[in-house]
């Protein structure tokens, strides 16, 4: 699950990890008041409004202004409350900020130079481990980094045996090259952002810019944070982070139904149990020269009221010119799936497009014959090809 940049800094800083301070605000007259309390708290008198979506490259969006007083922080937020935000992340479409981060200017002028790091902590799966991925070249699209100067981006495997190391701390600040005062700075800042990812059961913290200041803290400028969801029902303060409104709203719709789903682009729409299954039924789509809607599990009991339910999802894309239902009766049996789609399907009522329902295993032969003489219009199959060729055939002649 991912949040927005202020709850990331929150947790961040409930951990000790150093942060560019800021409050949040809906509105222009609020962001106001979150500046003055800004220099109240921090001295800042220069502050960066900042749209809050779910979508890295904000900047480059026109997303993050800087702001000198208090007419300019009026201003920048009308402009950036309400706008539709089009990022190198959020497709052309954009997203529409409904939030803005009022935050301190850490890029004040000082003593030294300030100076911007990436650093992120993710699971690396061909490791089979935690890593800290950094740079030198902070602020910057790391994917451009990887794909130019590749040399340039260092990894930290981390032993879970015994977590992060003091000296691979030490490792990776000496590599960024900081020193003095900045330098234990940097090793704080990279102990208690392993510490927070580790804590709160995240598969990712990146944070880019992470900053040296121009007096030698070590703060986050940003924070992208993606939560692990199968660890959200030990975390009840981190699940109410969720905000639905950033998230496909047919995706909302499943998981409120205990459904697996993702929104894909194509044409067939897939209902399936089993990961396994969807993935090897999405591949079948594919060759009988369709494309898959979607991604959908209904999960290992499979009865009418999932069923419906996830006709329903599917049937809000209007780009679904055809359903298949492949389901394995393996603890399931066949005829009660079969019993459930027919159920759905006369509670919905008309079904605009055709459904080709394979159902293979325990009670399969009965499952079809309930299908086919139910009266509706449903293909049955048992063999996976015929379902294919059924898909094919149908799709055929609705073009
Ligand atoms: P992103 O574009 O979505 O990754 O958003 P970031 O939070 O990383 O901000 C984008 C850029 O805005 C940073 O790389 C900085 O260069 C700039 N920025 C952020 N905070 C400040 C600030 O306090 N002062 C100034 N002058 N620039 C800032
Ligand atoms: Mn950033």
């Amino acid at each position: 699950m991912n949040i927005h940049e202020y709850q990331g800094k929150q947790i961040l800083k409930s951990f000790g990890v150093n942060v560019q301070e800021g409050i949040v605000a809906d509105t222009p007259e609020q962001a106001v008041e979150a500046a003055k309390q800004l220099k109240i708290d921090y001295n800042s008198d220069w502050v960066v409004i900042k749209a809050q979506i779910h979508a890295g490259g904000r900047g480059k969006g026109g997303g993050v202004k800087l702001a000198k007083n208090l007419d300019e922080v009026k201003q920048r937020a009308t402009d950036i409350i309400g706008m539709q935000l089009v990022t190198p992340q959020t497709g052309p479409e954009g997203k529409l900020v409904s939030k803005i981060l009022v935050a301190q200017d850490v890029y004040y002028p000082g003593a030294s130079e300030t100076k911007e790091f990436y650093i992120s902590v993710l699971l690396d799966r061909a490791a089979g481990r935690n890593i800290i991925m950094y740079s030198t070249e902070g602020g910057m699209d790391i994917e451009e980094v990887a794909e130019h100067t590749p040399h340039l981006i260092f990894k930290e495997e981390i032993d879970p045996k015994v977590g992060l190391q003091g000296f691979q701390a030490r490792k990776i600040a000496f590599n960024l090259g900081v020193s003095g005062g900045a330098f234990k700075e940097m090793v704080k800042f990279v102990t208690a952002l392993y510490k927070a990812y580790e804590a709160t059961d995240s598969s990712m913290f990146e944070i880019n810019p992470v900053l040296k200041t121009s007096d030698d803290k070590v703060i986050a400028v940003d924070a992208k944070v993606n939560l692990d969801e199968n660890a959200l029902f030990r975390h009840a303060d981190y699940a109410a982070m969720r905000d639905v409104t950033e998230e496909d709203p047919m995706e909302v719709e499943a998981s409120a139904s205990n459904l697996n789903f993702v929104n894909l682009d194509g044409n067939v729409g897939c209902m399936v149990n089993g990961a396994g299954l969807a993935m090897a039924t999405m591949d079948i789509i594919k060759l009988a020269g369709g494309e898959p809607a979607n991604f959908l599990d209904v999960g290992g009991t499979a009865n009418a009221q999932t069923v419906k339910a996830a006709f329903n999802i599917i049937l809000k894309d209007p780009n679904v010119k055809a359903i298949l239902i492949n389901i394995f009766g393996g603890i399931v049996r066949c005829d009660r799936v079969a019993q459930g789609v027919i159920d759905a399907y006369q509670e919905i009522g008309n079904i605009p497009v055709p459904i080709i329902c394979r159902l293979q295993g325990t009670n399969a032969e009965e499952a079809k014959k309930l299908i086919d003489e139910s009266g509706l219009q449903v293909y049955s199959a048992i063999a996976l090809k015929e379902a294919a060729d059924l898909v094919t055939k149908v799709l055929a002649e609705e073009a």
